[in-house]
């Protein structure tokens, strides 16, 4: 036998194989050879023939040049914070693949001059949310709330009921985000209850606003109390409301989740609310209220290190603009609908000898709003060996685990993808 190491062949001979000069085209040349090295070393230890060699870093090639992968959502949770939040409508999809070359972002293509960045997705937010004078886009409500400081707060007291004291998710809290963006935060009331005397009494010569944030992960039930925003709009200074889910209008089934039309009409000078929450849009930061506040806001220096970049401005305007965006869609689905699908899709596995049965379930928002709301849902059971078997399929499936079975929740899958989903469980019951 020759020494492996001696038959090994040279990266550049085995990247000659018109696959591989094929695959550094989609790919380009780092992945490719990184999987060609990979494949080498394993016929340098002799564990693999030298002519198998290409065959494997084919084999071995990732699906795209980024480590994203898509997934299918059947955890039943809407806005699934790790899952991505909100899928794009097909509409903002191609909005994102349209701008992504040159765009007129920032341009007058009629005078062939330098325009204002992103009019068109400013007017489309101002048109759905009426009482806004001004709207202005930032990269997410946190940096929405931090250059709402910036702007009008650097220095001076914020005021916040104690019961309003937020820890978002993954560790980051907005009273810590207020302070390190420079407000001097002056906390009022107790966590279940805020008299509008607690909040007047606090207000002096150094209050630069009273801000009032939706508790959208957590409530408070049993003795509470607090002011209605109109109460609150009565006091000296302005009124900045954090939605948190970015409705922009009443959503009829979650009549306890604030939207940016009701709250300005309420009452509050300016609104923040996030994109890719029940907006269904993507992750953006979204300002409306008064236009002096707004155009101090879009004028600070710190506005430029915050802006959004052309693809989230077109995904934006083809879901304020554009058809109904999946979360919407979920939000709203008829049981009787879920159930048809989950029948229809359940034959199917039976037939071809899978363990399915379908079973009523609770949907719920999420992170994006509504705690509390559970939403009636129908899913599909499978044995609980499912679970991993299908997060780790080509297209990976993520479902919930209860009561010794994997549901797969129909609520957060679009009717599209029944077909795949059906082919990701048929392949998965190959394997279980
Ligand atoms: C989600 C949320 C935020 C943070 O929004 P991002 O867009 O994730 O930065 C802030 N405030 C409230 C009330 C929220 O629900």
């Amino acid at each position: 036998m020759t020494d492996p190491r001696r038959a090994t062949p040279r990266v550049d001979a085995v990247l000659a194989d018109p696959r591989l000069i094929a695959a550094v085209e989609r790919l380009g040349p780092a992945l490719v050879r990184a999987a060609v090295s990979r494949a080498l070393d394993e016929v340098r230890s002799g564990r693999l023939p030298a002519h198998a060699a290409a065959d494997m870093a084919v084999a071995a090639l990732p699906a795209s040049a980024a480590a994203l992968r898509r997934v299918l959502n059947a955890t039943g949770v809407i806005v699934h914070t790790n899952l991505g939040r909100s899928a794009l409508s097909p509409a903002a999809v191609a909005a994102v693949s349209d701008a992504a070359g040159y765009t007129d972002v920032e341009f007058d293509l009629a005078a062939g001059v330098r325009a204002k960045r992103g009019a068109e997705v400013l007017s489309a937010l101002r048109a759905a949310v009426p009482g806004a004078e001004a709207v202005h886009v930032v990269n997410n409500n946190a940096a929405a709330l931090a250059l709402t400081v910036f702007a009008l707060a650097s220095g001076r007291e914020v005021v916040v009921s104690r019961g309003e004291l937020i820890e978002i998710g993954d560790g980051f809290r907005i009273p810590e985000l207020l302070t390190a963006a420079g407000a001097v935060l002056r906390e009022v009331g107790t966590t279940n209850r805020t008299r509008l005397s607690d909040y007047a009494d606090a207000i002096g010569p150094n209050t630069a606003l009273v801000m009032r944030l939706h508790p959208s992960n957590y409530r408070v039930t049993g003795f509470t109390s607090a002011p209605s925003l109109a109460e609150l709009a009565t006091l000296d200074v302005p009124v900045v409301y954090d939605i948190g889910s970015g409705l922009l209008s009443p959503e009829p089934l979650l009549p306890d989740e604030p939207d940016a039309a009701s709250a300005l009409a309420g009452g509050a000078a300016m609104v923040t609310a996030s994109g890719d929450k029940l907006l269904g849009g993507p992750q953006a930061g979204l300002i409306f209220g008064r236009a002096d506040l707004v155009t101090r806001l879009a004028r600070h220096p710190l506005a430029r290190a915050l802006r959004v970049d052309k693809l989230t401005l077109a995904a934006l305007e083809a879901t304020v603009r554009g058809p109904l965006p999946p979360t919407t869609a979920a939000l709203r689905a008829s049981v009787t609908v879920l159930r048809e699908r989950a029948e229809r899709l359940a034959a199917t596995l039976a037939d071809a000898g899978v363990d399915v049965e379908v079973v009523d379930s609770g949907s719920t928002v999420g992170g994006g709003g509504a705690p509390g709301v559970v939403l009636p849902s129908v899913a599909l059971s499978l044995p609980t060996a499912y679970a991993a078997v299908l997060r780790a399929g080509e297209l990976p499936v993520v479902g919930r685990v209860s009561a010794g079975r994997c549901l797969l929740d129909l609520r957060t899958i679009a009717p599209h993808d029944d077909p795949d989903l059906l082919n990701a469980v048929l392949s998965a019951a190959k394997q279980t």
